[in-house]
This record gives C-alpha cells, sequence and structure tokens, in this order.
C-alpha cells in the first residue's frame, strides 16, 4: 500500500475518497472523480443514506457527510492519485451534527470533559493485538494433528521439519523462527505516511500474533487513527498474500486478541493522573478507576469495550486477558494495570478488558464517561476491593453478550450526558440479533458432545 503524506494540493488529486463509520465502527466510503471535485463538496458534503449504516431511522435517513481535512493522506493506486479522508455527518433539516455519529459521540465527550472544567482532553495509547494466517503455518504440516488439544504444548510426535516457534511461546520471538518481522516493517512505516504514529512491534505470545502498539494521541485521533490502521493493516496484509484478524478469540486454547487502551486526563498540558495516592496515581486517577471499574462490573461499559459473541470466549483465566473488576501494578490478569515501570509524569492506567470488536469511537467515549462518573462519585476503588493482583471471585464481569446488554439497559445514566438514548437502543437492538444468530445455531462442538 503506497501512502503518502498530503501537502494540501488538490490539482494533483485523481479521486476524493470521503470515508464514512457505520455504527459498528467499519468504515465505508464514496470516491468523487477529479472532475466533480468541487469546493462546494467541501463546504457542504454529500448526502447517503445513514439508515443502512444502522442508525435506525429510516423515515429520516438522509444525512449528510462533510470530509475533514485534518485527516486526508494520499494512496497512489493503479497510477491514481487518491483522497482519503474521514467525514463529519450532519443532518440536512436541521444542519446540526448527527448526534449518533460515531466521531460525533467523541467529539461531544471532549465537549463535555471541558464545559464541565474536568479536564481539557482524554488522551490514550492503543495496543492493536492480531494473528495472521498465510494458509501455510497451519496447513504445509502433514500431520495437522500437533494444533490439536493433546499436543498443544509442542509438535509431539510431529518432526516436520520446518522450523516453528511453539503454538504459546512467540512473545518478543524473533526472526527467521517468526515470518512476519518485514510484514510488521511494512505496515509501521505506510501507518507513519498516514499520520499515525507507532510506539513499537513486536509478535505476541501465540503463534503468528502480532502486535503493533500506537501511540498516545487526543481522544479523536486515537479513535480515527485506529479505525484507518486496522483498515491498513487488512490491505498491506492482503498485498501480501497473508490475513489478518482482530477477532478476540480466534483459536479455541490459543491466547486472545486483545485491544488494550493507556489512558489518561489532560489539563493545561498536564496529566492530572499522577499524584502521590497510591502507586504514583493521583486521587483523581484513582476516582477514574473506580468508576471504569463500577461500570465493568454491571456489565455496561462492558457492552461497549466487548460487544461481540466472540468478545467472551476471550475473557477466560490463563490467558492474560481479565474476568474480573481488578486493578494493580505490574498486574497482567487485573482489568486495570498500572504500568510497573513507569515514573513520575508518564503515570496512567491502562484498561486491559477490551478488544477491536469495539467500535473504538464509542469504548474510547464510553471509559471517559464511565471514568468521570468515578470522579464526581469520589469513591476508592481501594476500599471497595478492587484492588488485587489476582482475579476475585467475588468481582468477576457478567461474562456474555446477553447479559452485558442487560446491563446496559440498568447502567446507562453516566452515558446519557453524551450517548443518545436512541444510540442506545440501536445498540441494544444490533447487538441482541448478532447474539441470537450465534446463541441459537448449533455448533460443530454440540454435533461433538449430543448427535
Ligand atoms: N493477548 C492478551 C489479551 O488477550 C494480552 C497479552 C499481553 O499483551 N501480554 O489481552
Ligand atoms: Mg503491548
Ligand atoms: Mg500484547
Ligand atoms: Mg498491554
Amino acid at each position: 500500500m503506497n501512502l503518502q503524506k498530503y501537502n494540501g494540493d488538490i490539482s494533483k488529486i485523481d479521486f476524493l475518497d470521503l470515508m464514512m463509520l457505520d455504527i459498528s465502527g467499519n468504515i465505508h466510503h464514496v470516491s468523487i472523480p477529479k472532475g466533480y471535485i468541487s469546493k462546494k463538496i467541501f463546504n457542504e458534503g454529500i448526502g447517503f443514506d445513514a439508515s443502512n449504516f444502522g442508525f435506525a431511522h429510516v423515515n429520516k435517513s438522509d444525512m449528510v457527510a462533510i470530509p475533514d481535512m485534518d485527516t486526508a493522506f494520499l494512496e497512489i493506486k493503479d497510477e491514481f492519485n487518491i483522497l482519503h479522508v474521514l467525514c463529519n455527518v450532519e443532518d440536512p433539516f436541521t444542519g446540526n451534527i448527527f448526534e449518533q455519529y460515531p466521531r460525533n459521540i467523541v467529539k461531544l465527550t471532549q465537549k463535555y470533559l471541558k464545559d464541565n472544567n474536568i479536564a481539557d482532553d482524554a488522551k490514550m495509547l492503543v495496543e492493536l493485538e492480531m494473528y495472521v494466517f498465510d494458509n501455510v503455518e497451519y496447513s504445509t504440516s502433514e500431520d495437522h494433528s500437533y494444533y490439536s488439544l493433546e499436543s498443544e504444548e509442542g509438535l509431539g510426535d510431529n518432526y516436520n521439519l520446518s522450523p516453528r516457534m511453539g503454538l504459546k511461546k512467540g512473545y518478543h520471538g524473533l526472526y527467521p523462527k517468526e515470518k512476519y518481522f518485514s510484514f510488521r516493517n511494512n505496515v509501521v512505516s505506510t501507518l507513519e505516511k498516514a499520520n499515525i504514529p507507532v510506539k513499537y512491534h513486536h509478535h505476541e505470545v501465540g503463534l503468528a500474533q502480532l502486535e503493533i502498539e500506537l501511540n498516545f494521541m487526543s481522544l479523536l485521533k486515537v479513535a480515527d487513527n485506529v479505525s484507518l490502521a486496522k483498515w491498513i493493516i487488512k490491505n498491506i496484509a492482503n498485498e501480501m498474500g497473508l490475513y489478518v484478524t482482530f477477532m478476540p478469540k480466534p483459536m479455541y486454547k490459543m491466547p486472545g486478541n486483545g485491544m488494550h487502551v493507556h489512558q489518561f486526563l489532560e489539563k493545561n498540558g498536564e496529566s492530572i493522573f499522577t499524584g502521590d495516592a497510591l502507586h504514583g496515581l493521583s486521587e483523581t486517577a484513582l476516582y477514574y478507576t473506580c468508576g471504569l471499574l463500577d461500570h465493568s462490573l454491571t456489565g455496561s461499559l462492558l457492552a461497549f469495550t466487548n460487544p461481540s459473541t466472540n468478545s467472551f470466549r476471550r475473557l477466560v483465566p490463563g490467558y492474560e486477558a481479565p474476568i474480573s473488576a481488578t486493578f494493580a501494578k505490574g498486574s497482567r490478569s487485573a482489568a486495570i494495570r498500572i504500568p510497573g515501570y513507569l515514573k513520575g509524569k508518564d503515570i496512567r492506567i491502562e484498561y486491559r478488558t477490551g478488544d477491536a470488536t469495539a467500535n473504538i469511537y464509542y469504548m474510547a467515549s464510553a471509559m471517559v464517561l464511565a471514568g468521570v462518573d468515578g470522579i464526581n462519585k469520589k469513591e476508592s476503588p481501594v476500599d471497595k476491593g478492587y484492588h488485587s493482583a489476582e482475579e476475585k471471585s467475588d468481582m468477576i464481569f457478567p461474562l456474555n453478550l446477553e447479559k452485558v446488554l442487560e446491563g446496559l439497559e440498568k447502567d446507562k445514566e453516566y452515558l446519557l450526558k453524551v450517548f443518545p438514548e436512541g444510540l442506545i437502543k440501536d445498540w441494544i437492538k444490533l447487538k441482541k440479533e448478532e447474539a441470537a444468530y450465534v446463541y441459537n445455531a448449533p455448533t460443530p462442538q454440540e454435533f461433538e458432545l449430543y448427535f
């Protein structure tokens, strides 16, 4: 994928590619040819049918997408210059922003922080975990049983001569044993050309599981860049004959893909999460932590951070994925980890529960609103029994999609400061349909057990 920074010269553009987000956070697009690119499109945008994007307003479905030139980057594809740009969405009848639109939810959350003098912005760093399937790693072996339950610790009797790193021994593995160093380099240099800053990349614990950590950004940039990064990664994989999935648990008994989010609130250019209340955190950071854990425990927040049936196949003990409302320094089974190696003004918290089936715009906003609710309530997460490096049996999250949706129905007050009630309704409806589709269908495992 040949991406380049955009220097503002519209005369060189062959196609203006307007990108919009649906309710799930997927990107859609419409491309405008050179001859039709005009000032009018930049100012007034183009119309589209929002009801097809999962926002349920069929009688008022016409919305207008207006390019946000802050997000523009160039792609050279088949000798054409394509200018990609994410759009804002407005309601043409009122001229107001369409409040349910993912980018608008984030902007309203940022506004809420400012208007209430809580913070100027929230800063987040997102870790993207993914598996690569290349049709080689899993199929060259004569004997497929090495990837069965019996031999999960290694190759067993399978002396296939191709080098292997073991199913769960890949953490920070080195080439040539791991085969995706070039892929990750290609991805990361391309992301940087799209103005997406990256902290680092490495092989993860699972075989052919990779991680790319983006860097800290302000809330809207985080959500835009996570969405674009997932798309860019899949495109580069496609060009190299690979398939990438971010799904939380693609394979039984293999480590899952999380989407950990490091976060802090910022005021006057400084973090308000550093202090000396506990582990280098301020009182505010502890209240925020309490809010995140409170609303995770009701299920409500998980309905936005872990919003798929597959999410809950990842949240099981034994794979560095949390299952209970806990926080601790340096613990990788805690829902919130305070990174052990940070000092002073770099201190922040890492929410480890979420995964990439989330709509990152809604997830980021919901986390901030849960944290802010904690700040308003001023309750100590230590007094509430959340401080623990071990999983806590009396603090287990609701661990399936239907339960967390029930949690959202009951515990949504804190979200309504920004989320329109209609969006929460649409979300629950969509997710209940997904749950029914998955849970009502017989599975191969049921055939094995009950045929
Ligand atoms: N893959 C783990 C998860 O599901 C995280 C492992 C790690 O980052 N050390 O969250
Ligand atoms: Mg990481
Ligand atoms: Mg990781
Ligand atoms: Mg992490």
